[in-house]
């Protein structure tokens, strides 16, 4: 068992609950899966650990109840107050379901581009889902604006998982220490992809600290300009694809460059032919980014020069793409 852990401000405010009780204690400690058949006759084995397993279908549970707690902590989250985040998933799902263990309200601000399955996702599990234009990030009317505004003009709380440090902390404290406890602290590197970069970033530090041989490696759909940016500095340019939760045309702010070692570029048909494959080969019902974060480990894996196995994250689970042609196409 992993103790649960101890922010520096929990000194500071002792009065607060910060205990997890319920479904919250099960948020993290995933199971780490050897890749037997799609990784056989690799350097060295390919370790997969199944956040799809998580409460709430995916990764994003972790930073849910970490943001929470994390607030709960300065004492800028106070009870009965309402919590507002700007997105359209997983992350959605991990706010509602922490929102309603705890009493808190939750404000989902989300881009109309975005389908109504998604909408009414998040409705059903008791958000209030805002719908704005499809606006730039300059402009007022771009959805994590709408959702900043909201929350000073009304005295939410923004949970911010672009920003807040407390996603990138979730990922050091719990991912990356779980890791090395499966694992034996045998690491030869940890590959994933990057939303808001948490994982990458927080699971990336924490290796390094213990085994400061391991590679950190972008795993980042093509179409992204981060894998650009990760090797230049400068992001490349940014084209359509069809993985959902990964990669993008600006650098996130919890995408820390100095951790990561290289990138691997992913097509959507590889992607979704290796989540077929997790599926049907390995009995690992998961979505879009897991199949880019297993063609992109697998790469690394079948180089010569790692000193142990390498790891990666599978963000989610396949039913939140059963509407999705890629994976209609399986059953035609
Ligand atoms: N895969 C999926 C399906 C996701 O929703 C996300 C989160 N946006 C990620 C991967 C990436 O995680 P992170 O935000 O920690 O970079």
């Amino acid at each position: 068992m992993f103790e649960r852990p101890r922010g520096v401000l929990e000194a500071v405010r002792k009065d607060v609950e910060v205990e997890r009780s319920g479904i919250l204690q099960h948020i993290g400690h995933t199971p780490l899966v050897a890749l037997g058949r799609v990784g056989k006759g690799l350097a060295v084995p390919v370790l997969a650990k199944c956040e799809h397993l998580n409460p709430g279908g995916s990764i994003k549970d972790r930073i849910a109840v970490a943001i929470v707690e994390d607030a709960e902590l300065r004492g800028v989250l106070r009870p009965g107050m309402t919590l507002v985040e700007a997105t359209a998933g997983n992350t959605g799902v991990g706010l509602a379901l922490v929102a309603a263990a705890r009493g808190y309200g939750l404000v989902c601000v989300m881009p109309e581009k975005m389908s109504l399955d998604k909408r009414v996702a998040l409705a059903s599990l008791g958000a209030q889902v805002v719908i704005t234009p499809n606006a730039p990030p300059s402009s007022p009317e771009n959805f994590r604006n709408v959702a900043q505004r909201m929350a000073e003009e009304r005295g939410w709380f923004l949970t911010d998982q672009f920003k807040n440090p407390a996603n990138v902390r979730a990922h050091h404290e719990t991912t990356g220490a779980e890791i090395l406890e499966q694992t034996g602290g045998e690491v030869g590197a940890f590959v994933c992809g990057a939303g808001t970069g948490g994982t990458l970033t927080g699971v990336g530090q924490r290796l390094k600290r213990t085994l400061p041989h391991v590679r950190v490696v972008l795993a980042d759909p093509l179409g992204s300009g981060l894998a650009d940016w990760v090797e230049t500095g400068v992001l490349g340019a940014d084209a359509a694809y069809a993985v959902e939760g990964i990669g993008g045309s600006e650098a996130p702010e919890n995408l820390h460059r100095d951790v990561l070692d290289g990138a691997e570029r992913v097509s959507d048909a590889e992607s979704f032919a290796m989540v077929k494959r997790l599926v049907h080969e390995e009995g690992l019902l998961v979505g879009g980014s897991s199949g880019t974060n297993v063609v992109a480990a697998l790469r690394v894996a079948a180089r010569r020069d790692l000193r142990g196995p390498v790891v990666t994250v599978l963000p989610d689970s396949w039913d939140r793409y059963r509407a999705q042609p890629w994976l209609r196409a399986w059953a035609q």
